[in-house]
C-alpha cells in the first residue's frame, strides 16, 4: 500500500470513474397480463440509463398507441423488405402478425455503453441470445397465478370465450419457455418486481466482461500506486 495516497477534503465526494462498457440488452417476456409493461414503463421513466427497443410490426395499431413510439407500424411487404435487407435483428410471428427489432439502434446503443430494453416474446430472445450472446440478459416476468392470470386476460375486453381461450393458450405456451430465462420474477407485489427488475440491470452493468475500459482503469491506478 502507497502512504501516497491523494487525500480528499472533507466532503467532497469521490468522482465516480466513468468505466466504458458495453451496454446490456435486457429482455423482458411474459404471458400478455403478467405485469410485464408496466414493469418496462417503470424501468425506463426511472432510469435515462436505458431506451426502449421500438419494434416493426404488421399489427393494426390499437387505440392510443402512436407509430415510432409504441412500435413502428408497417405493412407486411415494408416488413419482407426489412428481414430480406438484413434490416431485422430478430422477428417472429406472434398471433397473426409479424414482429421484428430493428438492428441499427441496438448496435449503436450497446456500442456506446447505452443499455436496451426489450418486449419481446420467447422466440426474440432466442434469437437475440444466439446472436449477441454475452450482452443479453433476459427476465421471465410471471403472474401470481394462473387464476389471476385468467381473470386478469378475460377483464381486458369483452371479447367472446373463444378469443379469451386463445388468449389462455397463447400465455401457456409462452409460459412453457420460462427455464430459458436467466431471471424469473413472480409479479405479485408490483414495487417488489421493480425493485428486482432494477437490482438485476444493476449487478448486470457491473459484470466485469461488460466493463471494457476495466483493465486500462486497473493498470492506470496500479501505476500509481
Ligand atoms: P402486442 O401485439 O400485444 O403488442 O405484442 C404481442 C407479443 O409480441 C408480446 O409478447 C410482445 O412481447 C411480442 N413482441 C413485440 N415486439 C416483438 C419483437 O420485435 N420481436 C418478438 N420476437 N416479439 C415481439
Amino acid at each position: 500500500m502507497s502512504n501516497s495516497m491523494t487525500q480528499l477534503p472533507a466532503n467532497e465526494p469521490a468522482a465516480v470513474p466513468q468505466i466504458a462498457r458495453r451496454g446490456v440488452l435486457y429482455i423482458l417476456s411474459s404471458p400478455s397480463g403478467a405485469g410485464k409493461t408496466t414493469l418496462a414503463r417503470r424501468l425506463l421513466a426511472a432510469d435515462p440509463g436505458i431506451t426502449m427497443s421500438v419494434s416493426v410490426t404488421t399489427r393494426k395499431p390499437r387505440p392510443g398507441e402512436r407509430d415510432g413510439v409504441d412500435y413502428l407500424f408497417v405493412d407486411a411487404e415494408k416488413f419482407e423488405s426489412m428481414k430480406a435487407t438484413g434490416e431485422l435483428l430478430e422477428w417472429a410471428r406472434v398471433f397473426d402478425n409479424s414482429y421484428g427489432t430493428p438492428r441499427a439502434a441496438v448496435s449503436a446503443a450497446i456500442d456506446s455503453g447505452k443499455d436496451v430494453l426489450f418486449d419481446i416474446d420467447w422466440q426474440g430472445a432466442q434469437q437475440l441470445s444466439e446472436k449477441m450472446k454475452g450482452d443479453v440478459v433476459r427476465v421471465f416476468v410471471l403472474p401470481p397465478s394462473g387464476q389471476i392470470l385468467e381473470q386478469r386476460l378475460k377483464s381486458r375486453a369483452q371479447d367472446p370465450p373463444d378469443v379469451v381461450a386463445r388468449r389462455m393458450a397463447a400465455a401457456s405456451a409462452e409460459i412453457s419457455h420460462w427455464a430459458e430465462y436467466d431471471y424469473v420474477i413472480v409479479n405479485s407485489d408490483l414495487e417488489e418486481s421493480v425493485r428486482a427488475v432494477t437490482a438485476i440491470l444493476a449487478a448486470e452493468r457491473l459484470k466485469r466482461e461488460r466493463l471494457l475500459g476495466l483493465s486500462v482503469f486497473v493498470r492506470d491506478m496500479q501505476s500509481a500506486l
